[in-house]
């Protein structure tokens, strides 16, 4: 959808549109099967400049808003979820940098994101802490002039293939929440380790992997913000994200409904294309409907985000939620519309519909957000 764009913007989309087109579709069932992460891909989208979109001008990028990163997201992820994953993930890991980072923590970490040279990843999930994030067990205890990181972070997205890594532990155990601090860790430093790339359902090219902590000596200046601020830094992150995740739910059912429209036309049963039936119509009216309606709450969310405004949870939440749940809906009609042909792996449908799994579940599950929502209803009233 290019209307009401202005040429920078549509520009954006044309760029991604493009290598989706001539780098990503042609590879994608591959990479799926294989579980390959898209190093190459990963290296013409910074090539592109589309990592600049993430970072500030005075940072070496662009200065955009996370309205223009849904834009470059859904387009990227028309192609490929794990691309997009890949990609959106970089933009996860430096957002706790770029709201709470110190000038000189910006001036090392930001322009190597902008030019893409290095990925970044965000490290908060445990084995015991998913939506319970309050239960984190990794520490980061202050000695000399370093902090000490002990335990063990899960399904952390670029894990192995990033080069930053904004990690959340607790550096006050006994304060619980209160307690627990964003820190950032680069890779190859001693006494941090990757698991293996874990084996998914959908996204499988994108890299999920362990991060273990092992005596690991982080110096005292890779803390941001200060001690205990790591809860609001994570939240604040999520708040600007969100809707990012949702724009990957946006350009997967795009897709579906693309290549279920085509395939309408071109089936003949009954002697006549299944276009014709008014059953399959309505399901790609439906269809077009819900993504039209998600696309529209994700970007009024985005440009609610870059106006400066302050609440931005609850909107943040909405986004998310429609637009996945949305995903599954249409990804899961579209295979209807293809029949059996849609249950095969020849066809680009199953992985669809495998790949917009996990926008219901990453960054916030669908059913915590419907708790912020609520929560922030309750104490702040219908807006
Ligand atoms: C492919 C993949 C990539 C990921 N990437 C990252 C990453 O880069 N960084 C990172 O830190 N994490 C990452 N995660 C982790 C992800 O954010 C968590 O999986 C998610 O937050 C849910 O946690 P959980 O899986 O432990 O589920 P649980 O918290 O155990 O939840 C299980 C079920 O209970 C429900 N539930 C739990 N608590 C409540 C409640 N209070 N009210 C109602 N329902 C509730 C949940 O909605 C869910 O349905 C990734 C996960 C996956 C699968």
């Amino acid at each position: 959808m290019k209307y009401l764009l202005t040429e920078e913007q549509k520009m954006i989309v044309d760029i991604c549109r493009k290598i989706v087109d001539e780098r990503i579709v042609p590879v994608r069932a591959e990479m799926d099967e294989k579980a390959i992460f898209p190093g190459e891909i990963i290296k013409e989208i910074a090539k592109s400049d589309l990592f600049r979109l993430f970072i500030p001008e005075e940072f070496g990028g662009m200065g955009t808003g996370i309205f223009e990163i849904c834009l470059a997201t859904e387009e990227l992820s028309r192609g490929d979820l794990s691309v997009a994953t890949t990609y959106a993930a970089s933009g996860l890991g430096a957002i706790p940098i770029m709201i709470s980072g110190s000038v000189e923590q910006k001036k090392k970490y930001l322009p190597q994101l902008a030019s893409g040279e290095k990925l970044a990843a965000f490290g908060l999930t445990e084995a015991e802490a998913g939506s319970d994030v309050g239960n984190i067990r990794t520490t980061a205890l202050k000695e000399k002039d370093f902090y000490l990181l002990n335990g063990t972070k899960q399904w952390i997205t670029n894990g192995g293939e990033a080069d930053i890594y904004v990690i959340f532990a607790m550096t006050d155990p006994k304060k619980g929440i209160r307690g627990a601090s964003a820190i950032i860790v680069e890779k190859g430093i001693p006494g941090f380790e990757f698991g293996k790339k874990e084996d998914k359902l959908g996204i499988r090219a994108s890299a999920t992997r362990e991060l273990v902590f092992t005596d690991c000596r982080v110096p005292e200046e890779n803390i941001l913000d200060k001690e205990g601020m790591g809860f609001i830094i994570a939240m604040k992150t999520f708040d600007q994200s969100r809707p990012v995740v949702g724009s990957q739910a946006v350009g997967v059912a795009q897709a579906a409904l693309e290549e279920a429209l085509g395939y309408s036309k071109v089936r003949k049963q009954f002697g006549t294309h299944i276009s014709s039936f008014q059953a399959i119509q309505h399901m790609l009216a439906d269809m077009a409907i819900n993504i039209e309606a998600a696309r529209a709450l994700v970007y009024h969310a985005a440009k609610v985000i870059d106006s400066g405004e302050k609440n931005i949870s609850r909107l943040s939440s909405m986004s998310k939620i429609f637009a996945s749940d949305m995903a599954i809906k249409v990804t899961s009609d579209a295979i209807q519309i293809f029949g059996g042909y849609g249950f095969m792996k020849e066809y680009p449908l199953e992985k669809m519909m495998r790949d917009a799994k996990i926008t219901q579940i990453y960054e916030g599950t669908n059913q915590i957000l419907r708790n912020i929502i609520a929560l922030d209803m309750i104490k702040r009233g219908v807006i």
